[in-house]
Formats: structure tokens, C-alpha cells, sequence
């Protein structure tokens, strides 16, 4: 169930500014390819709506989202609201996809399995609208795409479907497994094995002149990666793929999402309290903590427990404790209190706790950081 916004006692305030900013900025370190702006997993939490139509605004050629189940919705609202949106694609559905409905609102999709193949070709026989897909390849990442060995068969199949003017293959794409590493031997093997396929494919009688293989790392550090087109997301949102390799700062970004709460109550406690469940926390001398209401339902990480910190009325404050599932506890820092204004996360430029700070501190990335931030908490525009 949607919760009251206007109630909710947080909200992650979105920079449409920065979102426009940052594809721009993207556009700049490339050299004229096209872009496809990724959105997949609500634009990794920002809000897809919203950034669907800033990225449009900024030019951008495609949309991409994994999950068709997802691209469904934003088409469908896009067809309700008469909003011109680039065009859609999507790599993630099952057997039990509709690709009908797909076709219908226009939507262009992967087909990277003998499965989806075989789907896609059972489509046509019922759907008034032809088809545009894009071939996966895998080139080692093991994940989507139709291995070496499949492709020939594949490019068959797709080359007569095409002689019937049911279908148009758009383009042929792979994805970078080690392009944000210090691994650059598979990247350059990557390159090579999509050349292959590309080539695969062109002898097959396909053209699909829209090749694309690098996300934001592959973008950024791989320019013979880019081909025709190239995927960034996680450069969208403001943030690095791999901030050791090169920050967000060093890139010109500008992190989008900022998110902000207040402190609902304070206590004093004593010396040797402990604090929150398990007391993981002791206090060493009496000090001044306050409640923030977001916790792990929020998608604040139960990892961040005792290491995590953020800012509270303008100064750095360590979660101390546990976070609870609705709430968490903080060190007051001088002259913070109730109702101190609370930045879990936003821009370190403006000395705020970055969202990789929160990542680095737990283990995991930045993209895990903004994408799992709960529905419930409402996204606002700045
Ligand atoms: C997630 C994803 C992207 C974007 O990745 P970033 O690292 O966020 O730029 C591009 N392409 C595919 C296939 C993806 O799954």
C-alpha cells in the first residue's frame, strides 16, 4: 500500500536538474554515439516517470528497462499521458510475458534464447504490430544472450522472419562483465567476441545496425566499446561505477538523490547505556542520541548499524546501535535536537555522506545503496 507522503516522515528529494545534467555530461565524455538511458529498477530508485522524462528532455535516443513488466507500465502511462518518450527496450521476461501487449505499446525487446525465439515467432501469428528486437549475444559475461554456438541458427531464424515484414532486428548487443575492474584483458576479449558475432550476424543476411555493448564503466574507460549506441545508468544517477577508478567528481557529476529526514525525538543517556536492540552500542560517557524514522524497511541496511553516519543539522553524526525496521538511533552532534533537519544521503560535494560512502562502509556498491530504497518513501522533486 502507498503511504501518505505528506505524512511520511522522509522523502528522497530528486534533482531532475542533475538527472539532465548528468546525461549531458555522459554525452560530452563520448564521442557522438548514441544513448540509451537505463531506468530499470524504478531508474535504480529515483523514481521512473520523472526520469524517463528528464533523460527524453536531455536528448536522450532509448529507454532501457530490464524487466518488461516494468517497460509495460511506463509505455502504457506514456500512451495515457500523450508524453513522447524515445524508443523502449527490454531484456527480462519469461514464457508467460505478453508480447502481444509488448508490440503493441511498441516496445522493442531482446531475444537472446531458443526460448524467446520460439515465442517471438508465435507473436506474430496473432500481433497486428511487427516486431523490433535486438539479438543478445553472450561474450562472457554468462548471463543474457545466445551463445556462439546458437547464433548462426538464431540469425537464421530472424533473417526469414524479417523477408516477412513481421519483424526488424534493431541491433545486436552484449554486456561487459569487468569493465569497472582492473581487469582489462576479458573486456578487450569481450570486444573481439562481439566483433565475431556482429560479423556472425552480418553473414546471416541481418543488418541490425544498432550495436551496443558498454554500461556506464564500459562507456566511461572503453571507448572502442561504445559501437553504435551505449547503456549508462548508474552515471545518470550522479554516481560512479567505480569510484577507485574515477568519482562521480572527477566525472562532473551530480549525485540526483538526496535523502532527508528529521530527528522525531532525543534522549539523554547515561554512561554504560546500552542502545538499541541487542545493545550493540554501549555509551562510553552520557551523551544526547535522537530518533530518525527510516529503517531496514526503508531500505536503510541493517549493515549500517554502528558504522554508517549522517547529517544531522549540518554535522556529521554516527548511527549508534542497531537500525530498527521503522527507525534508527544517532549520536547528536552540538546543538542538534528535535527537529533537526537529517541527510542520510546526497551530495558529498556539498559534504553531505555520499551514497558510495554508504556502500564502502557495508561492503557492497553504490548501486545497491539508492535501488533498494523502499517504495514507501516518497520521491519529491527539489
Ligand atoms: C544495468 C545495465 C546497464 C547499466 O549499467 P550501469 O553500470 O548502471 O551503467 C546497461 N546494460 C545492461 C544490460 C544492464 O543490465
Amino acid at each position: 500500500m502507498p503511504v501518505d507522503a505528506q505524512m511520511f516522515p522522509a522523502r528522497a528529494v530528486i534533482s531532475t536538474e542533475a538527472l539532465e545534467h548528468n546525461l549531458n555530461r555522459v554525452r560530452q565524455r563520448i564521442t557522438g554515439e548514441k544513448i540509451m538511458a537505463i531506468i530499470k529498477a524504478d531508474a535504480y530508485g529515483h523514481g521512473m516517470w520523472r526520469c524517463a522524462q528528464a533523460f527524453s528532455r536531455a536528448g536522450a535516443d532509448y529507454l532501457g528497462v530490464a524487466q518488461l513488466a516494468e517497460a509495460v507500465v511506463l509505455a502504457r502511462r506514456a500512451r495515457q499521458e500523450s508524453v513522447q518518450l524515445p524508443p523502449i527496450f527490454s531484456w527480462i521476461f519469461d514464457d508467460s510475458a505478453d508480447l502481444c501487449e509488448a508490440l503493441e505499446l511498441g516496445i522493442e525487446l531482446s531475444v537472446g534464447t531458443p526460448w524467446a525465439l520460439r515465442k517471438l515467432e508465435e507473436t506474430l501469428e496473432y500481433s497486428t504490430r511487427p516486431a523490433r528486437i535486438h539479438i543478445a549475444v553472450d561474450t562472457g559475461m554468462s548471463r543474457e544472450g545466445f551463445a556462439p554456438a546458437e547464433l548462426p541458427n538464431a540469425t537464421r531464424t530472424l533473417a526469414r522472419l524479417e523477408q516477412t515484414g513481421r519483424v526488424t532486428v534493431v541491433g545486436v548487443w552484449s554486456h561487459l562483465a569487468c569493465a569497472d575492474t582492473s581487469d582489462t584483458t576479458t573486456t578487450h576479449e569481450q570486444i573481439k567476441r562481439f566483433r565475431s558475432a556482429i560479423d556472425v550476424v552480418h553473414a546471416g543476411g541481418v543488418e541490425a545496425p544498432l550495436e551496443h555493448l558498454a554500461a556506464s564503466g564500459g562507456a566511461l574507460w572503453y571507448p572502442e566499446a561504445r559501437f553504435a549506441m551505449v547503456r549508462p545508468g548508474i552515471l545518470l544517477y550522479g554516481l560512479s561505477p567505480e569510484p577507485a577508478k574515477e568519482t562521480a567528481e572527477q566525472i562532473g557529476l551530480i549525485p540526483a538523490m538526496r535523502l532527508e529526514s528529521s530527528v522525531i525525538a532525543e534522549r539523554t543517556i547515561p554512561a554504560g547505556q546500552g542502545v538499541s536492540y541487542g545493545h550493540t552500542f554501549v555509551s562510553d560517557s552520557e551523551m544526547k542520541v535522537g530518533i530518525v524514522p527510516l529503517g531496514y524497511a526503508d531500505g536503510i541496511p541493517r549493515h549500517a548499524s554502528n558504522v554508517c553516519e549522517v547529517l544531522v543539522g549540518g554535522r556529521r553524526a554516527r548511527i549508534r546501535g542497531r537500525v530498527c525496521m521503522d527507525q534508527c538511533v544517532v549520536e547528536l552532534p552540538e546543538g542538534a535536537g528535535v527537529e533537526s533537519r537529517v541527510v542520510m544521503w546526497g551530495d558529498p560535494g556539498r559534504g553531505e555522506p555520499g551514497v558510495w560512502e554508504w556502500a564502502e562502509k557495508m561492503g557492497t556498491i553504490g548501486y545497491e545503496i539508492t535501488t533498494r530504497l523502499a517504495s514507501r518513501v516518497p520521491r519529491v522533486d527539489e
